[in-house]
C-alpha cells in the first residue's frame, strides 16, 4: 500500500548537482519543503565520489580542449572564458558557505595544485605557444606562464622530464591558482550541514521509479525503499532529475514534450593509480596533455595529484571504457530500457556517426597493463608497470540528440532539460561537470522558478551568495579582481 505526502521540492539523487541545489534553495526560501531520494546507501558514492572523477576544479588553465584550434590556426578562447567565469561562480558560492559557517574549513574539499599543460612535437608546441598568448592577453588567464625549455619543465614537473629525449620540441603552461576538488565530500558536508532543518529530509536507499503529471500539475513521484521494500508516492510542485546517469530513464517516463528524442551514450573511466610513495611524493600538479585522434574530448590524459582526505595520491588517465549501464552501480539493462520510439532515430544516427569514437572505446578496453603504462610513459617516460595499477572511475553518459541533418548526434557537453511551465527539470551530460555545478543550478533555478528568481528577496539571496550575479565576469575585470582576492582569501589560494 503506498504512503503518500505532499512538498514543494523532490530531488531525485544524492551526488553534488542536487546538494548544491537543496543548499541554495534553502538559503533562498527557507519554508519550502524539500525531500532528496537516493537510491544507494550513501550520498556522493557515484560520479561524484572523489575516485570517480577527476577532482579537476574546471576553469580551462590546463584543458586543452576548452580552446580548439581554427582551421587559419588561431585559438578559440570563448568556451574557455565561460568555464573559467563559470568556475569563479563555484568559489564565490562555497566561499559565501564557509564565511557563514555552513561549510567547514575550506581544505577539506580544495586544494590548490597547480594547472599545466604540456606537449611535444612542433605543431603541438605552436599551438600551445598560440594558445598562452591568446589566453594570457586577457585578465583571466593573466598569470599563465609558459616555458619550452627542458631544465624549467624539469624543475616544475619532475617526472615529465626524467628519462626523456630532451631533443624535441616541448612546451607547457602554468596556472599556479589551479585546484583539486573532492567533490564527494563537498556534496556530502552540504547534506550534512542540512540534516535537522525544518521541511528537509534526505532518503537513503530511495529509487525513484517513475512519476506522472497530475491535473493540478504537481508530480506523482513513486519511490521504491529498497531495504523496507513498499513504495511511497510524493506529490511534489516541481522535481529536479539530479541523478546522474540515472537521470535521462526518469526523463523518458516523465513525458515530457521536451525530453523527447533524447538519448544517452555511455562512457566509463579508468585510471592508473600510483603505490609507490617516492614517485607520489615528486609530482605536485595536475598536468593535461592532447587527446590521441579519435579520442571523445572527456579523455583527454592527465597526470594528476590528487588530495583525498588530506593524503597525497597520483593518478593517469582516464582511460575510456565502454559498457551499458548508465550509472557505475547501475544494470546492464540501463542502455537497451532507456530506447523509446522517440529516441531510436537520434540513437542510431548518432552511433552510424561515431564509429571512430565506437573504434577508439574498443581499442581501449582491449589495452593491456602494459600497454597502459606505455601511454603513461608518453607523459612519465620512467613509468614502471609495478608502481601502478587499474581502478575505475565514474560513469558518464553523453547526451545524443535529435538532429535536423544527421538525424541525431552525440554531445559532450551538459544540458537541462526543463519544462515548458517550470515544474520538472532534468540534468543530463557531464562535462564541465561538478566544476560548474553553482552556476547549472542559478540557471535552472532561473528558468523553473521565474517569478521568484525575479523576485527582489531572491534577487538579493542570489547576490549574497554570488556576488557577481547577474554580471560578465568575463568584461567586468574590475569585479574579476574583487571576486578572485576574495575568494583567495577565503578558500586559500593565489
Ligand atoms: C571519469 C570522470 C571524470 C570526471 N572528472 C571531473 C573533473 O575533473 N571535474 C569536474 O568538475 N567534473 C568531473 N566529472 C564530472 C562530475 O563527476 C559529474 O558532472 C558530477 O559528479 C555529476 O554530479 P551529479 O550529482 O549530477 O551526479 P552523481 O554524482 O552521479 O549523482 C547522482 C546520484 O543519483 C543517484 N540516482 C540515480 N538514479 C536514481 C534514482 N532513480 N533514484 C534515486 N537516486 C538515483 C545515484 O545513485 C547518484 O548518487 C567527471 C566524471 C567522470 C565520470
Amino acid at each position: 500500500m503506498a504512503k503518500e505526502n505532499a512538498v514543494d521540492v523532490v530531488l531525485v539523487g544524492g551526488g553534488i548537482m542536487c546538494a548544491t541545489l537543496a543548499a541554495m534553495v534553502h538559503e533562498l526560501d527557507p519554508e519550502l519543503t524539500l525531500q532528496v531520494f537516493e537510491r544507494l546507501e550513501g550520498v556522493a558514492l557515484e560520479s561524484a565520489e572523489a575516485m570517480n572523477n577527476a577532482g579537476t576544479g574546471h576553469a580551462a588553465y590546463c584543458e586543452l580542449n576548452y580552446t580548439p584550434q581554427k582551421p587559419d590556426g588561431t585559438v578559440e578562447i570563448t568556451k574557455a572564458l565561460g568555464i573559467n567565469s563559470a568556475f569563479e561562480v563555484s568559489m564565490q558560492f562555497w566561499s559565501y558557505l564557509v564565511e557563514k559557517g555552513l561549510l567547514p574549513e575550506p581544505r577539506q574539499f580544495l586544494n590548490p595544485i597547480p594547472h599545466m599543460s604540456f606537449v611535444w612535437g612542433k605543431a603541438n608546441a605552436d599551438f600551445l605557444r598560440a594558445r598562452h598568448a591568446k589566453l594570457s592577453a586577457h585578465p583571466m588567464f593573466e598569470d599563465m606562464t609558459i616555458t619550452e625549455d627542458p631544465e624549467a619543465i624539469g624543475e616544475w614537473a619532475p617526472l615529465l622530464m626524467q628519462g626523456r629525449d630532451a631533443g624535441q620540441p616541448l612546451a607547457l603552461t602554468r596556472v599556479n591558482r589551479g585546484t583539486d576538488i573532492d567533490f564527494g565530500k563537498l556534496a556530502r558536508m552540504l547534506f550534512a550541514e542540512l540534516e535537522g532543518r525544518a521541511g528537509y529530509s534526505l532518503h537513503l536507499n530511495h529509487e525513484v521509479r517513475g512519476l506522472d503529471r497530475e491535473a493540478d500539475g504537481r508530480w506523482r513521484v513513486r519511490v521504491r525503499d529498497l531495504v523496507g521494500g513498499g513504495t511511497r508516492e510524493v506529490l511534489a510542485k516541481f522535481v529536479f532529475l539530479g541523478g546522474g546517469g540515472g537521470s535521462l530513464p526518469l526523463l523518458l517516463k516523465s513525458g515530457i514534450e521536451e525530453g523527447k528524442g533524447y538519448g544517452g551514450f555511455p562512457v566509463s573511466g579508468e585510471w592508473l593509480v600510483c603505490h609507490n610513495p617516492e614517485v607520489i611524493e615528486q609530482h605536485q600538479a595536475k598536468v593535461y596533455g592532447k587527446a590521441s585522434l579519435g579520442a571523445p574530448p572527456m579523455s583527454v590524459p592527465h597526470l594528476d595529484t590528487r588530495m583525498i582526505d588530506g593524503r597525497k595520491a597520483l593518478l593517469f588517465g582516464p582511460y575510456a571504457g565502454f559498457t551499458t549501464k548508465y550509472l557505475k552501480r547501475g544494470s546492464y539493462f540501463d542502455l537497451p530500457g532507456s530506447l523509446r520510439f522517440s529516441n531510436l532515430k537520434p540513437m542510431l544516427a548518432a552511433g552510424l556517426h561515431n564509429l571512430d569514437l565506437t573504434r577508439y572505446l574498443i581499442g581501449q578496453v582491449l589495452q593491456s597493463h602494459e600497454q597502459r603504462v606505455e601511454a603513461l610513459r608518453e607523459f612519465m617516460p620512467t613509468a614502471r608497470p609495478q608502481d601502478w595499477t587499474l581502478d575505475m572511475a565514474g560513469q558518464r553518459v553523453q547526451i545524443i540528440k535529435r538532429d535536423p541533418q544527421l538525424g541525431g548526434k552525440l554531445e559532450f557537453g551538459t544540458e537541462v532539460v526543463a519544462s515548458a511551465d517550470g515544474s520538472l527539470a532534468a540534468l543530463l551530460g557531464a562535462s564541465p561537470g561538478a566544476s560548474t555545478a553553482v552556476s547549472t543550478m542559478i540557471d535552472m533555478l532561473q528558468r523553473c522558478f521565474k517569478p521568484q528568481a525575479q523576485s527582489e528577496a531572491w534577487q538579493a539571496v542570489f547576490t549574497r551568495m554570488v556576488p557577481s550575479h547577474g554580471k560578465d565576469l568575463t568584461k567586468d575585470h574590475e569585479l574579476l579582481r574583487t571576486v578572485r582576492d576574495r575568494n583567495n582569501a577565503v578558500l586559500g589560494l593565489g
